[in-house]
C-alpha cells in the first residue's frame, strides 16, 4: 500500500516535471518571438539627488509588451531568460535601444544626466561584452559618461575575471553601479577592489525603514562604506517621506522611487520631466 502511494507519488511528480518542461519550453518560444517582433519596451524611473532635490538620471526597465497579456514585468521572465541564455540577445537588445533614446532625448533638450542599464550576470560574462557595451555607444553617439551600468554582487563569483572587465568597461568611458547591494554575498574586501563608482541600496532594506532596526543599521553601514570608499550611494525603492528623510539624514546621495515616480514608458517620462522640470 505504501508503495503504491510511493510510485503514485512519482508519477504524479513525473507529471508536473513534464508539465513545467513543456511550459518552460513555450515561454522559451514566445520570449524568442516576442524578440524577432519587437514586443519588448523600455521603461524609465527617475532619480534625484538629495543634496539639490534635483533630478539627476534615470533608471532603464525592460517590459514585455505582450500582444494577449499586456505589460508583463521582468521578474516573470527574466529567470527563464536566463536560464535559457536568451537574456544575452534581450540585454543586448536592451543596451542598444537606450542608448539610442537617451541621446534622442538629449536632442530634445533634456538635461545631460546619466541613464543606468541593468546587466545581468550571464551577459556581463559574455566574452565580447566590452565590444557590446563599446557598439551600443558608438552606433548612438551616446557620450559614453551618460552610460551606467547596473551589475549585482553575483559578478564576484569569478573576482579575478571581474576586474578585468571592470577596468575595460572603465577605459570606455562608463559607470558602474553595484545593485541589490546588502543582499548578495560579496565581501567588503571584493567590494573596495572593484572599479565601481556607485552603491544601490537594496529596497528590501528601504522598505524596513522605521520599522526594523537592523535594517536602518545597515543602510547606515552602507552609506559610511559607500562614502569611505569615495563612492557615490543611491537607495531605490523610496516610497514614503518618512524614509526620504532617514536617507536625506543620512548623507545617502541619490533616491530613486514610487515616491518621484513608478517607472514610465517614454512618452508618459518626458512629460513627467517636463513637469517636474518646469520646461
Ligand atoms: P532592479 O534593477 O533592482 O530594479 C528595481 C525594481 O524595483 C524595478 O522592478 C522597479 O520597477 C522597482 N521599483 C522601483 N521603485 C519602487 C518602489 O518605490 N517600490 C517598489 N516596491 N518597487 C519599486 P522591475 O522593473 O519589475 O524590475 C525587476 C528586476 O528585473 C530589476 O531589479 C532588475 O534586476 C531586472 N531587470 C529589469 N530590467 C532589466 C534589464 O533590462 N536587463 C536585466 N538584465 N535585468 C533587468
Ligand atoms: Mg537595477
Ligand atoms: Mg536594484
Ligand atoms: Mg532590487
Amino acid at each position: 500500500r505504501a508503495k503504491a502511494n510511493g510510485s503514485d507519488a512519482c508519477e504524479l511528480y513525473k507529471r508536473e516535471m513534464r508539465y513545467q518542461l513543456h511550459e518552460k519550453f513555450h515561454v522559451e518560444n514566445d520570449l524568442r518571438r516576442a524578440l524577432e517582433r519587437g514586443e519588448f519596451s523600455l521603461f524609465f524611473q527617475p532619480q534625484f539627488d538629495l543634496s539639490t532635490n534635483q533630478y539627476c538620471g534615470e533608471e532603464v526597465l525592460v517590459r514585455w509588451d505582450h500582444p494577449v497579456e499586456g505589460l508583463i514585468s521582468p521578474s516573470k521572465f527574466l529567470s527563464i531568460a536566463e536560464e535559457s541564455g536568451l537574456i544575452v540577445a534581450i540585454g543586448e537588445w536592451v543596451l542598444k535601444e537606450s542608448c539610442l533614446q537617451k541621446k534622442r532625448l538629449i536632442e530634445q533638450g533634456f538635461p545631460e544626466v546619466p541613464m543606468s542599464v541593468n546587466l545581468s550576470l550571464k551577459q556581463f560574462l559574455q566574452k565580447n561584452i566590452v565590444e557590446t557595451v563599446k557598439n551600443a555607444l558608438q552606433e548612438s553617439k551616446l557620450p559614453p559618461h551618460l552610460l551606467e551600468l547596473e551589475v549585482t554582487e553575483s559578478v564576484t563569483i569569478d573576482i579575478d575575471r571581474t576586474k578585468g572587465v571592470l577596468q575595460r568597461l572603465l577605459s570606455l568611458g562608463v559607470h558602474i553601479s553595484l545593485d541589490d547591494f546588502g543582499t548578495g554575498y560579496s565581501s567588503l574586501q571584493y567590494v573596495s577592489q572593484l572599479s565601481i563608482q556607485e552603491l544601490k541600496i537594496d529596497q528590501t532594506f528601504v522598505r524596513n525603514i522605521g520599522k526594523e532596526r537592523q535594517s536602518e543599521g545597515i543602510i547606515s553601514m552602507i552609506i559610511n562604506l559607500a562614502h569611505y570608499l569615495n563612492i557615490t550611494v543611491i537607495a531605490e525603492g523610496v516610497e514614503t517621506e518618512e524614509q526620504l528623510l532617514f536617507l536625506k539624514e543620512h548623507r545617502c546621495n541619490k533616491v530613486q522611487g514610487y515616491y518621484y515616480s513608478r517607472p514610465l514608458a517614454l512618452k508618459e517620462y518626458k512629460v513627467f520631466l517636463t513637469d517636474t522640470l518646469h520646461l
